[in-house]
Parts: structure tokens; C-alpha cells; sequence
């Protein structure tokens, strides 16, 4: 029985967990629950899973989700001081890292220090921090076990071959809904149409990411410290069907690949059970189905995000904590409909260029790079 918080319940890869929770009562207890600011369906989820914990971030909702709660023993919290507290519960073995954006890292990093093991599906907190995290988890002696749909395909692939060293991965990207356009015709995209995933279901902020390909980016960065990569060894492949999840070349030549159709609740299932495959409902693959599974280069030029992702792990330090920040920022400008699709490339660059470069970082410099690439990016949205 593995006793699990959730950060994040509300979204999408927090309701795909309470699914796969529900439907392995034996395997999992639900110990925690939190969300920014959906107090409904908070309440909603606490009454029908009757969690030890829930823990709404926006203060201004506890009054609401205390009331709701009152004549049930569900102890009720609020603020992102809460968050970091409640991952370090006792009663806690596993946390599902389920929120979205920097807001993770505290929380993470609390979790990890604490001996938690992460499934880690926020994968910006290892963009922004991936050697603090990574060495962090190692002298914590805690796994950290990829939730993303890629990153758990490679895991999968490296059962048993943990001894053998890899030469290369390779990252699939669906190509998301402007795949094979030009960048004058992504000039005049819309929010509505980028938020249209051609295979995927997601919260709004990783559909744009997707669409823009500064996904497959963050995914890159991620793969380098979860699988202690070199650079180099990170190839990434368009694969328009999203049924080869990723695939793993070792030193022999070899290739390995794990497929499926395209659904969350797998990986999520497989970070939740490792080392145990459980048992599932979820629908089969069928080859008839998909008899071309194609591929393609991704188109750098176009798609500049994914070109500005590689060259700030390329850059290393804070880096990716500077990419990360800008475009976080532009992202929700993008979703106020504030500034155009191709213009949060431009931002990010331009952050990447002006915001303090530091070597070496410590946690308080990420905080510090954070909040200045924010007000850098804030100020050229308003310009
Ligand atoms: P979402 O927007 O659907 O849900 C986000 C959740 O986090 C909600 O429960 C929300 O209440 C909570 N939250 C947001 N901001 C918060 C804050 N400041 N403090 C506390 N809680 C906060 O997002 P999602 O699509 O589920 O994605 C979550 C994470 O998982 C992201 O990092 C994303 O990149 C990653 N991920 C998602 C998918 C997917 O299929 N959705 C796939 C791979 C990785
Ligand atoms: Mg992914």
C-alpha cells in the first residue's frame, strides 16, 4: 500500500491520478489533496476520496472549503506555506508533483528533504533546478519517477538495463496543431486554435507549450537530469501519431520503444506502481489501426523555442531557469490574448539575452533569477 499526496488534484493529470487511484484501491491511499483555486471540485474529490488532507492555495477559498468540510475529519489548510508543509507528513510515501509551473520547486524540493519519493509530472522544477534537485534527491537517497508520457517510455525501456550505459535517446513530439507551418502563418494564430491538441488532452498552460514546441524543449531538459545525459545525447524526432512514446539506442546499437495509444493514466499508473505494472482497463494498441507510423525532423527554424530550449542547456547555470521564467510569462500573456504566438519566442530570447546569467546557482539565486526574468519579460509585454 503506498500512501500518496497529490499537488494538483484538480488538473489534468490530477484527476487521470485520482482515476487510477480509484481503480487500484488496494495498491494506493490517498493521503493529501491540493489546488490553487478550484475549491469545488476540491471539496468534490475530498468527499469522495476522504483524504487525511487538503490544502487550497488561494487563502481567500479556505473559508469555502473548511465549511464544506466541517463534519467530515478531513483537516483542511491553505496558502503555498501549507503546500510545502503537508508533503512532509508522515503518513506520506509518495508525492505526485501534479501542479504546474515554478510554483512546483518549493514544494518539490520540501518533499524530496523530507524522503519522499516524487512522481514527478511538473517537469519545470527540474528545468529550472535539475542539478539542486537531482543532488538533492541523490543525498536524500529519493527516486524521483518521470510521469511524463516520454520520460516514463524511456524508464520503461531501461528495466533491466540499468547497468548498461545509454548512447543516445530519442524524444518523440507530436508536432502539436501547427505542424508544418510557416512562421508568417504562425504569426496570426489564434489562442483557440493553439489550445486544440491533435492527441492530447492537457491544462492550458503545456497546450501551448506543446503547440509551440517549448514543450519538447522542457522535455529535453528534463531527460538530460532525470537520465544524467550528456547534451549531445538527446535527439529529438516529430512522430505526428504520438504511438512511440520514446525509444533508448545503447552502446550495442540497439533500439528499444515503448508504445501505446496516447493516455496519461499509463505512465502515471507505472510511476504510481513502480516496479509493479498493474493491472488495467485503459484501451489496447492495435497495429491495423495505425498502419503508418511516420516520422520527420523537427523544424527548428520555425518552431524557435525548441531551438532557444537547447541552447540554454547548452549554456547551463540559471539558464533554464531564465527560459523558463520568460516563458511562463508568456504563455499567460498569449492566453490574455496580449501578445501573438511568435512573439513569446521573441520574449523569451530577449530575457534569455538581458536577465543576470549565474554560473553556478544556489537555491536563492533560482528565486532571485525567477522574479527578475518576470518583471523583464512583464515589462516587454508592456512595451
Ligand atoms: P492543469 O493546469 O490541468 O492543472 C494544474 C493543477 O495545479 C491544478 O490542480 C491547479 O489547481 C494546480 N495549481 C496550479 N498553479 C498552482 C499554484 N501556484 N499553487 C498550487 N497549485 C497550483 O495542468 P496539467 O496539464 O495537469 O499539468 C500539470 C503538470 O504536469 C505540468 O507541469 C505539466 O507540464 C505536466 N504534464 C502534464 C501532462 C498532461 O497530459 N496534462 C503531460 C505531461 C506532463
Ligand atoms: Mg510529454
Amino acid at each position: 500500500m503506498k500512501r500518496i499526496a497529490i499537488l494538483g488534484s484538480t488538473g489534468s493529470i490530477g484527476t487521470q491520478a485520482l482515476e487510477v487511484i480509484k481503480a487500484n484501491p488496494d495498491s494506493f491511499e490517498l493521503e493529501v489533496l491540493t489546488a490553487h483555486s478550484n475549491a469545488d471540485l476540491l471539496i468534490q474529490q475530498a468527499l469522495e476520496f476522504n483524504p487525511n488532507t487538503v490544502v487550497i492555495a488561494n487563502e481567500a477559498l479556505y473559508d469555502k472549503v473548511q465549511d464544506a468540510l466541517q463534519h467530515t475529519d478531513v483537516k483542511v489548510y491553505a496558502g503555498a506555506g501549507a503546500l510545502c508543509s503537508v508533503v512532509e507528513m508522515g503518513t506520506v510515501d509518495m508525492v505526485l508533483t501534479a501542479m504546474v509551473g515554478y510554483a512546483g520547486l518549493q514544494p518539490t524540493i520540501r518533499a524530496i528533504k523530507a524522503g519522499k519519493h516524487i512522481a514527478l509530472a511538473n517537469k519545470e522544477t527540474l528545468v529550472v533546478a535539475g542539478q539542486l534537485i537531482t543532488d538533492l534527491a541523490e543525498e536524500h537517497a529519493v527516486n524521483i519517477y518521470p510521469v511524463d508520457s516520454e520520460h516514463s517510455a524511456i524508464f520503461q525501456c531501461l528495466a533491466g538495463e540499468f547497468h548498461n550505459p545509454i548512447e543516445k535517446i530519442i524524444l518523440t513530439a507530436s508536432g502539436g496543431p501547427f505542424r508544418g507551418r510557416t512562421a508568417s502563418e504562425l504569426a496570426t494564430v489564434t489562442k483557440a486554435q493553439a489550445l486544440k491538441h491533435p492527441n492530447w488532452d492537457m491544462g492550458a498552460k503545456i497546450t501551448i507549450d506543446s503547440a509551440s514546441l517549448m514543450n519538447k524543449g522542457l522535455e529535453v531538459i528534463e531527460a538530460k537530469w532525470l537520465f544524467g545525459l550528456r547534451n549531445e545525447q538527446i535527439e529529438v524526432v516529430v512522430h505526428p501519431q504520438s504511438i512511440i512514446h520514446s525509444l533508448v539506442q545503447f552502446e550495442d546499437g540497439s533500439i528499444k520503444a515503448q508504445l501505446g495509444l496516447p493516455d496519461m493514466k499509463l505512465p502515471i499508473q507505472y510511476a504510481l506502481g513502480y516496479p509493479n505494472r498493474l493491472k488495467s482497463d485503459f484501451p489496447r494498441f492495435n497495429f491495423l489501426d495505425y498502419p503508418q507510423l511516420t516520422f520527420e525532423q523537427p523544424d527548428l527554424e520555425t518552431f524557435r523555442n525548441l531551438a532557444l530550449a537547447y541552447k540554454a542547456m547548452e549554456q547551463g547555470g540559471n539558464m533554464a531557469c531564465i527560459l523558463n521564467a520568460a516563458n511562463e510569462v508568456a504563455v499567460s500573456a498569449f492566453l490574455r490574448d496580449e501578445v501573438g504566438f511568435l512573439q513569446m519566442s521573441d520574449i523569451i530570447e530577449s530575457c534569455m539575452a538581458k536577465v543576470t546569467y549565474i554560473a553556478n546557482p544556489s537555491f536563492d539565486d533560482y528565486v532571485t533569477t525567477d522574479r527578475e526574468t518576470r518583471e523583464k519579460a512583464t515589462e516587454l509585454i508592456n512595451n
